[in-house]
């Protein structure tokens, strides 16, 4: 009898969540799907959970739970509403757990992911910023493979592979620069939502998209690495590649730099954590490196991008300062997206309140929570002062 493995999906109808179902499905038979999870998308979920014959369908906003069980009635599929019924789905001990919700919101089912002691694939980069020691701390305690699908870390783990990390000079994080890599000050002053969510390279859900053009999302990137990749801060060095052929590179104490390359699909990251330790077939089209021609590399500026210097000093700061910065940020940048504030108003608003609120290093989750709600509290008062 052929085994199958059971995976559940956190955040199946985004844009991770999306690709990691085309994998499994492009697989055929290799996969049972035990839990689907989204926020509101009833139908795109219902679809997707029936397409798949998974076991559950979740819906964390409650409000949606009684149209999400009216469209799957009569499938056989259970359903449940709610965060805590999201997070009990994280917990339903899948063998593979797809992380792809999108900000701290993931975190309680992530950690719940962890707790059950499977393997997690983990997109949701938030979670992890915002609790990282913490939550690298329960993946030891509870046995949990955790793997990098973000495609920059994803790249430093293939490239690490069977080496010591003591024999690491640099890890390289690369960055595509997104969409106003050349832009003025005051070119990005007036860019509209449209035109910052339009990635050069990469087709990805609003929020991340905002997150590169601010090149934010290379300052989370920064402090998921220093998680994930214990070399030490300032071993970690961001550079701009604007084609995102290299996903990222690992330098070693002998001089020997190794790069992981692949045309910008994030399918090619989420099949190496579906597959790993070994491989499978990925639908992704090859490079073509003719055509390619050329690959080019900058230093990134932080006067334009002040996002990135705020998250090395959160960073280098520790504590509670990632958790802040991160939920600073979730909240200007869904300001932005609303039409509310400036494209240059969300740093201006994360340093704000960075500057103004210090609390002690988080000691549980529940703490880690505490401080992302009075963040986004603060963040609230610096925006309403911002349009007085
Ligand atoms: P997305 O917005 O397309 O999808 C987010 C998913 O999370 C959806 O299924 C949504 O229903 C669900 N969700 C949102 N809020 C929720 C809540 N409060 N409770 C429960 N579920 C909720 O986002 P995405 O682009 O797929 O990104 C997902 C995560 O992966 C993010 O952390 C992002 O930074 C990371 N990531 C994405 C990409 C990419 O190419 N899209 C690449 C690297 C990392
Ligand atoms: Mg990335």
């Amino acid at each position: 009898m052929v085994t199958r493995r059971t995976v559940s999906i956190l955040g199946a109808t985004g844009s991770v969540g999306s690709s990691t179902l085309d994998l499994i499905e492009r697989a055929g038979d290799g996969f049972e799907v035990i839990a689907l999870t989204a926020h509101r998308d009833v139908a795109k979920l219902a679809a997707a959970a029936v397409r798949t014959a998974a076991k559950l369908a979740v819906v964390g906003d409650a409000d949606c739970g009684p149209a999400l069980a009216d469209a799957l009635s009569g499938t056989g599929i259970a359903t449940a509403a709610g965060p805590d019924a999201v997070r009990d789905a994280a917990a339903s001990g899948a063998e593979w757990t797809m992380a792809a919700i999108v900000g701290c919101a993931g975190l309680p089912p992530v950690m719940a992911a962890i707790a059950a002691g499977g393997t997690v694939a983990l997109a949701n980069k938030e979670a992890l910023v915002s609790a990282g020691d913490l939550m690298i701390r329960a993946t030891a305690r509870s046995g949990a493979t955790l793997l990098p699908v973000d495609s920059e870390h994803n790249a430093i783990f293939q490239c690490l592979a069977g080496s010591r990390i003591e024999r690491v000079r640099r890890i390289l994080l690369t960055a595509s620069g997104g969409p106003f890599r050349t832009a003025s000050l005051d070119q990005m002053r007036a860019v509209t939502p449209a035109q910052a969510v339009r990635h050069p390279n990469w087709s990805m859900g609003a929020k991340i998209s905002i997150d590169s053009a601010t090149m934010m999302n290379k300052g989370l990137e920064l402090i998921e690495a220093h998680h994930l990749f214990p070399v030490g801060a300032d071993r970690i060095e961001i550079v701009v590649h604007p084609q995102s052929v290299i996903h990222s590179m690992v330098e070693y104490v002998d001089g020997s730099t190794l790069a992981q390359l692949g045309t910008p699909d994030m399918r090619t990251p989420i099949a190496h954590a579906l597959a790993w330790p070994d491989r499978m077939e990925g639908p992704s089209a090859p490079l073509d490196f003719a055509t390619l021609g050329r690959l080019d590399f900058e230093a990134p500026d932080d006067v334009r991008f002040p996002a990135l210097r705020l998250a090395r000093d959160a960073v280098i700061a520790g504590g509670a300062r990632p958790a802040i910065l991160n939920a600073a940020n979730e909240v200007a940048v869904a300001a932005f997206l609303g039409g509310k504030i400036g494209f240059l108003d969300i740093a201006f608003i994360v340093g704000k309140v960075l500057d103004g609120y210090d609390p002690p290093a988080p000691g549980c989750i529940d703490d880690v929570l505490a401080v992302d709600d009075e963040a986004r509290r603060i963040a609230g008062l610096v925006m309403r002062n911002l349009a007085a």
